[in-house]
């Protein structure tokens, strides 16, 4: 394997979906919900696949007309500005791919990304694999006070400015951003959003906005997209996803919009690597976004409708985990919960996992011992800041209320 690839093995969704074909625990560790897609949503996939013999064919590498002119459509009304079906917008193969292909496709020797951390795990090796240099930055809990208990929601963890300006120089090629954040579930304000356009404007600087969990928030957070804020169009690749909006993560329909000179680079990646995404998912997504921006204002729309089933199994499992001693961290958005099990610490006998991590050895015991599956919260941080995640394990809670209230019971039988 070349060097570039770096010697880090199995990826952290490989270790444990292994474990979980293993040990058949209750499985909220990989994010990605065990209840059914609504049903409109995989009846119109049905439909596509009996229609139309061409809809099974090639269809245009850059993306299928028809998605790209919906998501022209939608994203023209959410950023204020026209967005241009066919130079403008490209589908993927998941957010993977478009991730990938704004990484690749603008990396040269040398060039500075700037990570938040904890951040999504396939940041590092896509910019190591392209040649650049990750440049890491924490959020910490807010300071103490003498009577602040801990975090306790993600609005709690922030960045320092200084800390923040001091990471820009004039090798940095692009900061990215992911609101809201997998795993804590920080959704970004839009004055923190604002400190870091400014210093994207002042470094002129990329911003690649990974935007995935845009329709997951909870109240009172609201998701503001980057691109919209002044001068940063010109300057933002957002990047979305179907896997997360319809609750098909198996779908691997991504993509990224952005000024049609930079989307020229992901382009030339794309054309080269998968060439065009398959035809009858995109077409899918297509009929399944056009059909949501006619109801746009209806608590039936999904995009409305995602974070109102969510919210109360979000609810459930802080509960749960605070119950017997854990400190959650409660999400503003996304699929995740991260918790605190310090608290647990004398309980559990680590000594027999060989793993580097103690939040890794915890995760392992865990499944081991009492057959409930969560992520291991260092994996989302550089390998210098692991130690700032070595009590958090993550849970994912878009599951069944059944599997929750396994997880629930689990969690009260082992205490
Ligand atoms: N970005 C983030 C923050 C994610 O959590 C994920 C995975 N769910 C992705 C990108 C990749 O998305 P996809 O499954 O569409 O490739
Ligand atoms: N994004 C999902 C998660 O964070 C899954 C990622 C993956 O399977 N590679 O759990």
């Amino acid at each position: 394997l070349p060097d570039r690839y770096g010697n880090t093995g199995n990826s952290v969704w490989n270790e444990f979906t292994q474990l979980a074909i293993e040990y058949k625990p209750v499985h909220l560790a990989q994010g990605f919900p065990d209840f059914p897609a609504p049903q409109h949503v995989t009846k119109t996939l049905m439909e596509v696949a009996n229609e139309d013999a061409l809809l099974h064919q090639y269809t245009r590498g850059y993306g299928h007309p028809r998605l790209v002119n919906a998501l022209s459509e939608l994203y023209s009304n959410l950023i204020g500005r026209k967005i241009d079906a066919f130079s403008e917008i490209l589908i993927t193969c998941g957010a993977y791919e478009a991730l990938f292909n704004c990484i690749e496709g603008h990396t040269k020797p040398g060039d500075e990304y700037i990570v938040i951390e904890p951040f999504f795990d396939s940041y590092e090796p896509t910019v190591r694999a392209a040649g650049g240099k990750t440049v890491y930055l924490p959020l910490r809990p807010k300071p103490n006070t003498s009577d602040w208990k801990g975090p306790t929601t993600s609005a709690d963890w922030v960045l320092d400015p200084d800390e923040l300006a001091s990471k820009f120089n004039s090798k940095t090629k692009a900061i990215i951003v992911n609101s809201p954040l997998n795993p804590i579930g920080k959704v970004f304000t839009i004055d923190e959003l604002t400190t870091i356009a400014h210093l994207c404007k002042k470094w002129n600087a990329l911003c690649i906005s990974d935007e995935v969990y845009e329709w997951i928030t909870y109240k009172p957070s609201k998701h503001v997209r980057m691109a919209s804020l002044p001068g940063m169009w010109e300057r933002t690749i957002t990047i979305g996803t179907a896997g997360k909006t319809f609750g098909v993560t198996g779908w691997k329909v991504g993509w990224a919009y952005g000024p049609a000179n930079l989307m020229e680079n992901l382009r030339t990646v794309h054309q080269n690597c998968v060439s065009s995404c398959n035809t009858p998912l995109q077409e899918a997504v297509a009929r399944c976004l056009e059909l949501e921006m006619t109801r746009m204002d209806s608590a039936k729309c999904i995009f409305k409708q995602n974070a109102a089933i969510y919210e109360p199994k979000r609810d459930f499992l802080v509960e749960a985990l605070t119950q017997i001693g854990m400190k959650p961290i409660i999400p503003e958005g996304g699929y995740f919960i991260v918790a605190d099990w310090s608290a647990l610490e004398n309980s559990v006998d680590l000594s027999k996992e060989p793993d580097q991590y103690k939040d890794y050895r915890f995760a392992k015991y865990l499944t081991k011992n009492a057959g409930l599956l969560g992520i291991p919260t260092s994996a989302f941080y550089s390998e210098p800041n692991k130690p700032l995640a070595s009590t958090l394990i993550r849970f994912c809670f878009v599951k069944e209320e059944e599997t929750l209230q396994k997880a629930a019971k689990i969690l009260q039988d082992w205490r």
